[in-house]
C-alpha cells in the first residue's frame, strides 16, 4: 500500500473515533438533560443498576459489543440505541468529510447534526424540545454563517426571524381555530435554528419534508390503533420529523438540483 492511502485510513479511523465518542456524549445527554442531572460528571453508569462503567466497556459501539449488549454487572439488556447513537454520529462526522473535505462547511454541517439528534430524542421520549439545545444552536447556527462560505449572516438571520415567525404564526392560527394547541413553542425554538444554519428558504422546505416524514410515521400508527378513533393518548411529536426535514433540506442545499428550485433562482 502507499504511504497516501494508509494517511487516508488513519485519519478515517480517527474521524470515526472521533464522532463515535461525541455520539458517546450524546447519549449522556439524552439520558441525563430531560432529568436535570449533570452531562459532566459523574462518568457513565448503568441505568439498571447504576453500577459505573469501566472505561473499556465505555468504548463506543466496541463496548457494547464486547458486552452482548448486557451490563457487565447485572446483566440486564442494554438499549440498542446507545451503540445506534455511536454509530450514526460517526457516520455523520465521516460522510460531512469525505463529501466536503476537512472545511467549516462540513464541520457546520456535523454540528448540525449533533444538536439534531438529541433534541429529536429528547422530543421523541418526553415531548419536549429542551431550550438547553436550541437557544445555545441558534447562536452557533448564526456564529457559523459569519464563517462559512455557503450562506451569509443576513440569509441565517432572516432564517431565524422567518423560521420563528412562520411557526408562530400556525401556532396562533392552530390554537384559534382548533381551540387547542397545534404545535409546541420548542417547534419554533427548532424551526428559528434550522434557519439560523440553512436560511429562511430551507428551512421553510424543512416543514415540507417535515410533514412528509410525520405522515409516514403516522399511517401504521393511525391504522393500527383504529380509524378516527381515539389514539389512546398516543402522543407523536413534530419534533424529530422536523429535524429530518432540516437534514434533508441541508444536503439538498449543497446539491446541484437546489438550484433548480423556483425560490432559490437568485
Ligand atoms: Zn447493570
Amino acid at each position: 500500500m502507499d504511504t497516501r492511502l494508509i494517511a487516508d485510513l488513519v485519519v478515517c479511523a480517527f474521524i470515526l473515533f472521533f464522532g463515535s465518542s461525541i455520539g458517546s456524549f450524546l447519549n449522556v445527554v439524552v439520558y441525563r438533560l430531560p432529568n436535570d442531572l449533570s452531562v459532566v460528571f459523574p462518568s457513565s453508569f448503568c441505568p439498571a443498576c447504576q453500577t459505573p462503567l469501566r472505561a473499556y466497556d465505555n468504548i463506543p459501539v466496541l463496548g457494547y459489543l464486547l458486552l452482548r449488549g448486557k451490563c457487565r454487572n447485572c446483566r440486564e439488556p442494554i438499549s440498542f440505541r446507545y451503540p445506534a447513537v455511536e454509530a450514526a454520529t460517526a457516520i455523520a462526522a465521516l460522510s460531512s468529510v469525505l463529501w466536503l473535505g476537512i472545511t467549516v462547511e462540513a464541520g457546520a454541517l456535523f454540528i448540525f447534526f449533533v444538536l439534531l439528534l438529541p433534541a429529536s430524542l429528547i422530543d421523541f421520549d418526553y415531548q419536549i424540545l429542551p431550550n438547553k439545545i436550541t437557544y445555545p444552536g441558534i447562536v452557533v447556527g448564526f456564529g457559523l454563517s459569519f464563517v462559512r462560505s455557503d450562506i451569509t449572516w443576513i440569509d441565517s438571520g432572516i432564517g431565524i426571524l422567518v423560521g420563528a415567525g412562520v411557526l408562530m404564526a400556525i401556532r396562533i392560527l392552530g390554537q384559534a381555530i382548533f381551540k387547542k394547541e397545534a404545535m409546541g413553542l420548542g417547534d419554533v425554538k427548532l424551526l428559528a435554528l434550522l434557519g439560523a444554519f440553512l436560511g429562511w428558504e430551507a428551512s421553510l422546505l424543512s416543514i415540507f419534508f417535515g410533514s412528509i416524514l410525520g405522515t409516514l410515521y403516522s399511517i401504521p400508527i393511525l391504522i393500527k390503533e383504529g380509524r378516527g378513533g381515539e389514539r389512546g393518548g398516543h402522543m407523536i411529536p413534530f419534533g424529530p420529523f422536523l429535524a429530518g426535514g432540516g437534514l434533508i433540506s441541508a444536503v439538498m442545499m449543497k446539491t446541484i438540483w437546489w438550484y433548480y428550485l423556483p425560490f432559490a433562482w437568485s
